[in-house]
């Protein structure tokens, strides 16, 4: 079932620790079929090393696993929030504790764009998510955090498709893309952009973001109407 896009997941999941963005088992990857509603993950706790195409679990929007014998990811119902609210716009998700990130999530800080690297992907600040309360975090934890991203782009107006990743206050990185190889070049994008973003604040500590019509200039080139970046 699903054997393309789970090549696909396969890839993405691979890009992870090739990319140093992931520790042992500290990251996941999927990809939404809008088609079926269903979504192949990575399954909880199996090494990059033992990953195959064959092992991904599918499971459906509600989490429920439709195919697959392993566990899949703890982290199964936060992509399965983010494919609810998004899916007819998002087909990847992806998550990590990637280090310079995930500083920036312990900080509980936005990571403000300074420059041209993040404005080509991200349209401003790579935002952090609200804490969740005790009571979400003693609840459904993992539904409640993608509920927390849903949520918070919602009341903050922002479009994920232009926004496509976030920081999980004291804890990670959801990001997220057309497809789950999109998703995982965005948190490779997001790591860059918080080590660099760190470096500039040291560098500086009085510096101010970027100029709006020099962040509208890079992100207008690569994905506005008349974009012109790269090869027709
Ligand atoms: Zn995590």
């Amino acid at each position: 079932m699903l054997e393309k896009l789970r090549e696909e997941v396969y890839k993405a999941n691979i890009a992870l620790p090739t990319h140093g963005l992931v520790v042992f088992t500290w990251g996941n990857a999927s990809g939404f079929d809008p088609d079926s509603d269903l979504f192949v993950i990575k399954p909880s706790g199996v090494a990059y090393e033992e990953l195959t195409p064959s092992n991904l679990v599918v499971c459906d929007l509600d989490g429920n696993v439709v195919e697959g014998d392993l566990n899949p990811s703890s982290d199964t119902p936060t992509h399965a929030v983010l494919y609810k609210a998004w899916g007819d716009r998002i087909q990847g998700v992806v998550h990590t504790h990637s280090s310079w990130a995930t500083s920036w999530a312990q900080a509980g800080k936005s990571i403000p764009c300074y420059g041209t690297t993040q404005a080509d992907y991200f349209y401003g600040d790579i935002p952090c998510m609200r804490s969740l309360s005790q009571t979400e975090i003693e609840g459904a934890y993992e539904a409640e955090t993608g509920n927390v991203i849903v949520d918070g782009f919602a009341e903050k107006n922002l479009n994920p498709l232009s926004i496509p990743g976030c920081l999980i206050r004291n804890h990670g990185v959801f990001s997220w893309g057309t497809n789950s190889n999109e998703a995982a070049y965005h948190a490779v994008v997001m790591e860059e952009c918080a080590k660099m973003a760190l470096h500039t604040e040291q560098i500086n500590p009085d510096v101010k973001p970027a100029p709006q019509f020099l962040i509208d200039k890079h992100y207008e080139r690569k994905h506005g109407k008349n974009a012109y970046y790269g090869q027709k």
